[in-house]
């Protein structure tokens, strides 16, 4: 099969899906609003390529990421780099799961750690500690690798407006496609599921000396991870990260372009009042350099399910993106949706594969 297909959106996903899918012969166009790829929350965000670690309370999020880490690892060599050492630390009171909890789960679903008792000249209030393989993305080469991998197909500074739905195809700004694939995070036709958008802040520190990186599991905690420079930190913290809940896109660009020295000063100092109760050198090591903006869309729920799924009404399909390293899923589920449309069997219409659940509405024929 070989079809044209629009991508809208060129971040992590509809990078690698619009590559793909034209590497298997697809006629492929990207359109993307910004000058450049990974712009929006592709090109700010704590650049950690997960392994699953983050995710002990949901199992199908650390399952996509245990296996899209190595399957990262082997599509794209050259865009992740290893952290000498990366620690995931369990503190002694602000946990919801405890130390022995949390080794059994991440060693019951096949992450592999070496439990460490060797951070105590880094960190403090801490039940225990292990040392992880998880990388770091490199933008920079990521941004080139891309544009060059799409020369001829990538249009930037090119917002999509308009798609028009048809049984047999569909236009975007007018023209005809067989397919397009909304990959904006559900910044432009929304995603058909519950979810809210949430602007982020999170602080870029320079390290004055070698630093592990630190993540503080499991809960409302926070951690400092390493950028592609590897003096530059991050500076995270579920608590104090986002700057609200927004149930429309564009409510969440308007509080991300309201934010003001005021708001990034009360962030700074609860964001490093929270580390330091675990690593209590870190105003000594770290220097503040400044703030990242960004926005997260999140599933309502409670679950912290980060999962990446697929929706397809008719020819159009919607990504709502996990993390970076489930990219291979989303593809993946494109294709498979795509030989079902082509199938001889009855064609469907809005159904969803989440977390391998596959949820049907009744059979409806194109005519
Ligand atoms: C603070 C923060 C920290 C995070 N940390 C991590 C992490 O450490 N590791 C990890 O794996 N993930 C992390 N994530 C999640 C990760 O950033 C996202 O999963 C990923 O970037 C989503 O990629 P995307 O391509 O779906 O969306 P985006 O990167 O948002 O790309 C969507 C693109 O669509 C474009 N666009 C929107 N509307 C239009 C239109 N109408 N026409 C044309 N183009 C349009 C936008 O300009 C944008 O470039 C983090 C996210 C945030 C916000």
């Amino acid at each position: 099969m070989s079809f044209k297909v629009a991508v809208i959106g060129a971040g992590w996903y509809g990078c690698h899906i619009a590559s793909s899918l034209a590497s298997l012969g697809f006629d492929v166009r990207i359109f993307e609003s910004e000058r450049r790829t990974l712009h929006c929350a592709s090109g700010n965000n704590q650049f950690r390529l997960h392994m699953g670690f983050h995710y002990a309370r949901h199992h199908g999020t650390r399952q996509q990421s245990r296996d899209g880490f190595l399957r990262f690892i082997e599509r794209y060599p050259d865009l992740s780099h290893p952290i000498e050492k990366n620690i995931y630390a369990i503190p002694v009171a602000d946990s919801l799961i405890d130390f022995p909890t949390y080794k059994l789960i991440m060693a019951s679903s096949g992450i592999d750690f070496v439990e460490t008792t060797d951070f105590d000249q880094w960190l403090k209030n801490v039940s225990g500690a292990v040392l992880t393989q998880e990388r770091v993305l490199m933008i920079k080469q990521a941004r080139e690798h891309f544009e060059k991998r799409l020369k001829g197909i990538l249009h930037l500074n090119a917002t999509v407006r308009s798609i028009e739905a048809f049984d047999s195809h569909v236009r975007v700004e007018g023209e005809k496609y067989d397919y397009v694939i909304d990959a904006t995070w559900g910044h432009f036709s929304g995603i058909p599921r519950d979810i809210y958008y949430e602007p982020t802040m999170l602080l870029y520190y320079e390290a004055q000396y070698a630093h592990p990186a630190i993540t503080m599991v499991d809960g409302p905690l926070c951690s400092v991870y390493p950028t592609e420079d590897p003096s530059i930190f991050t500076l995270s913290s579920v608590e104090h990260t986002p700057l609200g809940t927004y149930i429309s896109s564009a409510a969440a660009w308007e509080k991300l372009n309201s934010v003001g020295s005021d708001l990034v000063e009360l962030k700074r100092n609860a964001m490093e009042n929270q580390i330091t109760r675990y690593v209590p050198n870190f105003k000594e090591c770290f220097k503040f350099r400044g703030v990242q903006l960004s926005i997260k869309t999140k599933p309502v729920g409670k679950d912290d399910d980060r999962s990446c799924a697929v929706y397809r009404d008719k020819r159009t399909f919607s990504v709502m993106s996990g993390k970076i390293d489930t990219i291979f899923y989303a593809t993946e589920r494109i294709l498979s949706l795509l030989e079902e449309n082509n199938s001889s069997a009855p064609l469907t219409r809005n159904f969803a594969i989440q977390n391998d659940i596959l949820q049907l509405d009744l059979p409806v024929k194109f005519k």
